[in-house]
């Protein structure tokens, strides 16, 4: 899966997740949304991955799988305050594989990618029906999916950047994720936690 797909469907992830993992909506949010940082590995092979490559042939967080998933595992383990959470960062990573295997069967086929990306978004709308905030999360992802695709849409069609061709695809597609994830954390921060400190 691409950038944008990754992000929302880290967020949908967090909402139905938190409750039964026993931890707060925010922090698993903004980690799972984190976990997606591991494609800064495309960076090393960049020349030998089109876009459309299986991660897993070529991207070294992603062939050790599952040495990092049982490293977090034991991570849990050892971290006992953090558990909880460190589970929930586990599924996030496994999501974020799962979601490079979905799209290996679509041959990242750019129709896919995208549709995929509209049932996050209509999942999220859904997840957050209740929510206070609503209208701002729903500015936030409608916000968040359209500069992504737009920024990558621009470098690779416009400008004709290819990824195998040309390191700042993948190292444009880690910013924006490091990006979102920041714009996430800054605007949704739970407000509870500043007063608390002043
Ligand atoms: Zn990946």
């Amino acid at each position: 899966m691409y950038v944008a797909g990754h992000l929302l469907a880290s967020i949908a992830f967090a909402k139905i997740a938190h409750k039964p993992l026993g931890v707060k909506f925010f922090p698993l949010a903004v980690a799972a949304m984190a976990v997606n940082l591991i494609d800064a590995d495309h960076l090393i092979y960049y020349y030998l991955d089109d876009g459309t490559k299986s991660s897993f042939a070529l991207h070294f967080l992603h062939q050790s799988w599952a040495f990092l998933g049982l490293a977090v595992c034991l991570l849990a383990l050892v971290l006992k305050p953090w558990q909880n959470l460190i589970f929930g960062i586990f599924f996030a990573l496994m999501l974020h594989y799962g979601l490079d295997l979905l799209a290996n069967v679509f041959v990242y086929d750019l129709n896919a990618v995208i549709g995929f990306e509209i049932l996050c978004l209509a999942l999220l709308a859904f997840l957050f029906r209740n929510d206070e905030q609503r209208l701002k999360y729903y500015l936030f992802f409608v916000g968040l999916w359209l500069f992504v695709n737009l920024v990558l849409g621009f470098i690779t069609f416009i400008l004709g950047w290819k990824p195998d061709a040309h390191r700042g695809v993948y190292l444009t597609a880690t910013l924006l994720t490091l990006l979102g994830t920041l714009a996430f954390w800054k605007l949704f921060k739970p407000k509870h936690e500043q007063s608390d400190v002043s």
